[in-house]
């Protein structure tokens, strides 16, 4: 189906022997006689998948894939899926945050753990992606869509577990990690949540060439949304408000997990200075910090965390004054046009990271 792009021949993945093994040759052998994986035809499968998870059942998943193939992805998720995730996996806004993240063209980028592709297609117009996925039918999806987009010579598929697949050191210019490291916690129960999220981010800091920059898009933990109510990672409201502890109690208590994996509350968010320091554990600092006005998932409206910024957005965005409500609503939204209102509850961070020192 799918080239197999050459640019990808000259990517290694690390050996826990310490030796490279090139991502050429359709199987992934290293010197020490230890085979990492190979290429199925359509992606290179490094490891053993993770069990299915998704935005849609499994069953759902093998039909549209089948439908995507007879008559195309795009015709085919109009059918099955309903608008909110049609709209979501076929908008090019996921990969808007482009104008704040500086690349080269051709620059290779790192789209860490991708899903249905909606970030990673709509990169690889202009730049070189590896687009890493956990879930074999997601990562079948992704390279159907790329093959039928047109987007295979700079689209490669990697299906393989995020915190598992080890890419030699110092090969991407730039690694995406929008709606991930949330996550991470939930593959790895080994040893607490927030080791887990810094291991990850420390190897992801590892791939990146000298000067490359991760992008992460993230819920504040105490966000305008958290405190209105809006369901948290557990699937229930308000856990990122609480204690640790006090969360882990509730979600082993509920039936209601969003994800069968989450035995108990391992889906960590921050606050800003939270963030701040996970990042700095993982020897990374933030180059620049926005808020992203309709959450990390549609990154079209980036706020930085700079006064002038923030009141103009507000000014374009007041209510029509009627009321003595709206007059209010205005005043109130304008005295709080602050940075530190907007760092304490804005809903979504939006971080472009560099290495610490460099
Ligand atoms: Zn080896």
């Amino acid at each position: 189906m799918a080239d197999y792009p050459r640019w990808l021949e000259k990517l290694n993945l690390g050996c826990p022997c310490g030796r490279d093994i090139p991502l050429s040759g359709g199987v992934y052998l290293c010197g020490c006689g230890r085979k990492a994986g190979a290429w199925d035809g359509a992606k290179a499968v490094i490891g053993s998948p993770i069990p299915y998870w998704g935005e849609i059942p499994q069953d759902q998943m093998r039909r549209l894939l089948e439908e995507s193939q007879r008559e195309g992805w795009r015709a085919a998720v109009r059918s099955l899926l309903d608008p909110v995730l049609c709209e979501y996996v076929t908008t090019p806004d996921r990969a808007a945050f482009q104008e704040i993240l500086p690349l080269r063209p051709g620059a290779l980028v790192l789209d860490v753990g991708a899903g249905m592709g909606g970030i990673a297609a709509e990169l690889a117009r202009n730049y070189r992606v590896v687009a890493q996925e956990g879930v074999a039918e997601r990562a079948d999806f992704i390279a159907l869509r790329a093959a039928q987009e047109g987007l295979s010579e700079n689209l490669a598929v990697v299906n393989g577990d995020v915190n598992s697949v080890g890419f030699g050191p110092g090969q991407f210019d730039a690694a995406i990690v929008s709606g991930v490291l949330e996550w991470v916690g939930l593959f790895d129960t080994s040893k607490g949540v927030t080791e887990v999220q810094v291991d990850f981010l420390r190897r992801l800091r590892g791939f990146l060439k000298p000067g490359g920059l991760i992008y992460v898009g993230i819920e504040n933990r105490i966000g305008w949304a958290q405190l209105r109510g809006v369901p948290d990672h557990s699937g229930i409201p308000y856990t990122s408000l609480l204690p640790r502890f006090l969360a882990t109690w509730i979600c082993r208590r509920s039936r209601n997990y969003r994800s069968s994996h989450n035995a108990t509350y391992r889906t960590y968010t921050y606050t800003h200075g939270g963030f701040l320091k996970l990042f700095a554990r993982a020897g990374l600092r933030a180059r620049s910090t926005h808020i992203s006005v309709r959450g990390y998932d549609y990154p079209t409206e980036l706020v930085p965390l700079v006064q002038e910024a923030i009141v103009t957005y507000t000014l374009e965005h007041l209510n029509q004054p009627g009321g003595l409500k709206d007059r209010l609503l205005n005043g109130l939204r304008l005295a709080l046009a602050k940075p530190w209102f907007w760092r304490t509850f804005g809903a979504d961070f939006v971080f472009v990271l560099e290495a610490a020192g460099a």
